[in-house]
């Protein structure tokens, strides 16, 4: 550690009924991806800090959810403040836990945190609904919506503090209590915030626990005082995560992997479809649920953006020592470094698939996968089928669209999709027909906060970010009030 490391001034403390304590449990090393080299050591929270901090979020809701929508909107405007003034060391932050570029992670990450603290801000104060009035005679029905208690708020690795910000600020908004659990391996920047948020929300109405997903996040999915679960992971967390909801008929919330579809049409705009993969098929190191990873060339493009595509990718920046550099960080850890690795050493033992640039960990320090493209890809094989979370994208050939469209919808997944054509009418017939949460058209990767997000099939349910997320995080009630029994 340098003397101008963010981490020199780091708070490693948990946040427990708005105070600050150190976990009583196991101690975990947080590892620099950039290099393999520890960052800091961290002890996880105990089952009575769990205990504690579902306690005081429970003590803290009546509180909370009669606050009025004004006053839950000035806290997160607060918030936002905060973020906006701490930008630059919760970028660095987040830079050296997990290995982005800063620059990116200042001008993305940290831009898109404070943005969704200020959207939930104004959404929470023109929600729209049924009209009250008299749908039995002599009783008038209105709707309330109302907040659920107790949230357990559990995150993945790849956006620490953006994914914190999808699921803390419209919890919190709607009325909620939360427990919030960042990943094991990147808690730094939310542990970083815990202390400013206790300044600025009463005790218990955000608490915040390190710990792996078997022990603090399953200890919270169990927890019968827990009334919701929202979760942003695997497809397996979320089958596990289901399972354990199921014993206390918890609502659920759930934000899973993908693998989405790009279909290429032979009009399409070369230069756009290039700089659109190169961009977005890799960004993060292609450790994004949305990443264009799967791309449809139909045969008249085909071998133009292979080529082309192919040099683009080669030209991907990562592992330089100046940040500015740098257009991609390396994989979060050696391990997903290596799954990355398996899945293209497996892809490339087929005899059809063809690599056309990358396919090797990169020989310096750090977890690095070189940029990735294969072709010659068919609809059957294990790295079309199945999410890799690494920078790796497939080819395959088409003929027809709707060739294209069936095989984009042959997926487990169903969270982001896009199409790629100068013929809106082509398109808006395709996006209509894609089965995914999301379909871009000649672009992808776009996501802002007034717009929904989230998947089908086995990429979830339930919505992050937009206003639908906040009906998410409550729910409608009915009240019916009979009228006096003399006529006015
Ligand atoms: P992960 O499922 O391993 O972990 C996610 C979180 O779940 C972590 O905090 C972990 O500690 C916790 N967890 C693990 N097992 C648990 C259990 N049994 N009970 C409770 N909590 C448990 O996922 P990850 O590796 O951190 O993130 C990568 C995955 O997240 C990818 O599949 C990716 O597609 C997905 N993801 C989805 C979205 C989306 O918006 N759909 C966004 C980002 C990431």
């Amino acid at each position: 550690m340098n003397a101008i490391s963010p981490l020199a001034t780091l708070r490693t403390d948990l946040l427990i009924g708005g105070e600050l304590s150190r976990g009583e449990g196991l101690v975990e090393a947080i590892i620099d991806p950039a290099c393999g080299e520890t960052l800091v050591e961290i002890a996880e929270a105990s089952i009575d800090q769990v205990e504690a901090a579902i306690a005081a979020a429970q003590q803290a809701f009546p509180g909370w959810s009669k606050t009025t929508p004004a006053q839950r909107a000035q806290a997160l405007l607060a918030i936002a403040d905060c973020i906006e003034r701490n930008a630059d060391s919760l970028a660095r932050l987040e830079s050296l836990n997990c290995g982005k570029p800063l620059h990116l992670a200042r001008q993305d990450d940290l831009t898109a945190s404070v943005d969704v603290f200020r959207f939930f801000a104004g959404a929470v104060r023109c929600q729209q609904g049924q009209l009250a009035g008299e749908y039995v005679p002599g009783h008038t029905s209105l709707v309330r919506r109302d907040p659920l208690g107790v949230v357990a708020s559990i995150a993945p690795w790849n956006y620490p503090l953006m994914m914190a910000a999808w699921k803390i600020a419209p919890a919190l908004a709607a009325g909620n209590t939360l427990v919030f659990k960042p990943s094991e391996h990147t808690p730094l920047s939310i542990l970083a915030l815990a202390p400013l948020l206790a300044e600025i929300l009463p005790p218990g109405v955000i608490n915040i626990l390190c710990g792996g997903g078997e022990g603090v996040g399953s200890q919270l999915v169990g927890h019968p005082k827990v009334r919701m679960v929202s979760l942003t992971g695997d497809i397996v967390t979320g089958q596990k995560v289901l399972q354990a909801a199921a014993r206390t008929l918890k609502r659920t919330h759930l934000e899973l992997g993908g693998k989405a579809p790009v279909i290429v049409c032979n009009d399409a705009d070369l230069d756009a479809v290039v700089e659109g993969v190169r961009n977005y098929g890799y960004y993060n190191a292609g450790q994004d649920c949305t990443a264009a990873c799967r791309i449809y060339a139909q045969a008249g493009i085909h071998d133009r953006l292979l080529a082309r595509l192919g040099e683009a990718v080669s030209t991907l920046r990562f592992a330089r020592k100046k940040d500015a550099d740098n257009e991609m960080g390396p994989l979060i850890s050696a391990r997903q470094r290596d799954r990355v690795a398996s899945f293209v050493e497996r892809a490339l033992g087929q005899p059809h698939i063809e690599r056309v640039t990358g396919a090797a960990v990169h020989s310096g320090p750090g977890f690095y996968y070189q940029p990735t493209l294969l072709a010659g890809c068919k609809q059957s094989d294990e790295i079309v089928q199945r999410e890799v979370f690494g920078p790796v994208v497939t080819v395959t050939r088409f003929d027809e669209p709707s060739q294209a469209l069936d095989w984009a919808n042959d997926s487990e997944y169903g969270l982001a999709s896009s199409v790629w054509t100068q013929d809106l009418d082509k398109a808006m017939q395709i996006a209509a027909r894609l089965q995914y949460g999301c379909t871009w058209i000649n672009t992808h990767f776009m996501l802002t906060s007034e717009m929904p997000h989230g998947g089908l099939k086995r990429s979830g349910y339930g919505k992050d970010l937009s206003s639908d997320s906040l009906a998410d995080y409550s729910v409608v009630r009915h009240i019916m009030a009979r009228h006096g029994k003399v006529p006015l």
